[in-house]
């Protein structure tokens, strides 16, 4: 089956790059693995996207942005690609039922997942008090004491939406100044059920069935200390999901596809947009900006190629 585009990933990226390519009546199919939206799918509440005044949960948001793309005749499917070939004219890109998918030109946009800390005791409990996903797991923990492990913007985002359901919340940070945006930083500064522990890392999580402790180290000074909570959330930043593309489209140091502002790759014909593309700034906003341009550079490489 030959398609004029496919774009690997249904996040904010690819389902705008497939609302262009579509309005450029461009045959394209959108391959997801789990449900069009991403990483904002597990994001409780979005309100720095433009348009939103009130803010939107992440939930309305993605199926808007699917919704609105299928209108102009984006194809979806669900699947898992295995198997990218790339350098060749026309790109084939092998599913793991073996079926395989011809494109004249590929947006990746594959994003990233949640990093783990690696540290004793998370893949033990993983599920079972340790989570990534405040949005998923939150309501679990209602009346509890729980840990967010960061200092970017998910950790303490997360941490300000755990506190809906939570005791209290300990966010942990390895230095004395959070990353995250001031506006954000505020509303966790004057949260009372929030708690700072700076200069601090999470060495074990421990517990019987479920969690019952985190263990820490004060980096500075090497003291250990443990606190009891039910839970522990994990947000250290992301591992972009570029496995397949070793070797074929160049990369960053941290794995990263490297793109040009035209969003082209390294490999004629392919493009990234999103997380999963090395650039400065993550955000909703970002990545529909990356998909728009992918979803028209193709439109011109296909012109200028075919
Ligand atoms: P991030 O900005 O990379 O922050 C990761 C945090 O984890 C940092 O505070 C970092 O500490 C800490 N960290 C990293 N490795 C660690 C380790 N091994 N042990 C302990 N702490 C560790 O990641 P993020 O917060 O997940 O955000 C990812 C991207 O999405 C960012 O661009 C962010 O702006 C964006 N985002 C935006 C919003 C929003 O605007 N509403 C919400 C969520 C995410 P250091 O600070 O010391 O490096």
């Amino acid at each position: 089956m030959l398609f004029d585009v496919i774009i690997v990933g249904g996040g904010p990226a690819g389902l705008t790059a497939g609302l262009y390519t579509s309005r450029a009546r461009l045959k394209s199919l959108l391959i997801e693995k789990g449900f069009p939206g991403g990483q904002v799918m597990t994001t409780e509440w979005v309100e720095n996207y433009p348009g939103f005044d009130e803010g939107i949960s992440g939930i309305e948001l993605s199926q808007r942005m699917e919704r609105q793309a299928k209108r102009f005749g984006l194809e979806i499917i669900q699947g898992v690609v295995s198997a990218f070939s790339l350098q060749e004219k026309i790109k084939k890109l092998t599913f793991e039922d073996g079926q395989v998918y011809e494109a004249k030109s590929v947006i990746l946009a594959t994003g990233a997942n949640p990093k783990p800390l690696k540290i004793s005791g998370e893949e033990k409990y993983r599920g079972r008090g340790v989570s990534y996903c405040a949005t998923c797991d939150g309501a679990f923990f209602k009346g509890k004491r729980i840990a967010v492990i960061g200092g970017g913007d998910a950790a303490v985002e997360e941490a300000l939406f755990l506190t809906k359901f939570a005791e209290s919340v300990l966010i942990v940070h390895r230095r004395e100044q959070l990353r995250a945006a001031k506006v954000i930083q505020e509303r966790a500064f004057s949260n009372p059920k929030i708690k700072f522990t700076w200069n601090s890392v999470a060495e074990k999580i421990d517990g019987d069935d479920t969690v019952n402790k985190v263990f820490l180290k004060n980096v500075k000074t090497g003291e250990t200390s443990s606190f009891d909570v039910e839970g522990v959330f994990i947000y250290i930043g992301y591992t972009p999901n570029t496995e397949f593309f070793k070797g074929i489209a160049r990369l960053d140091e941290n794995n990263y596809i490297i793109t040009d502002d035209k969003m082209c790759t390294s490999v004629p014909g392919v493009f990234a947009a999103g997380d999963v593309r090395a650039k400065p700034l993550k955000q909703i906003a970002t990545a529909v900006g990356d998909g728009a341009t992918a979803g028209v550079s193709a439109e011109k490489y296909i012109e200028e190629n075919f």
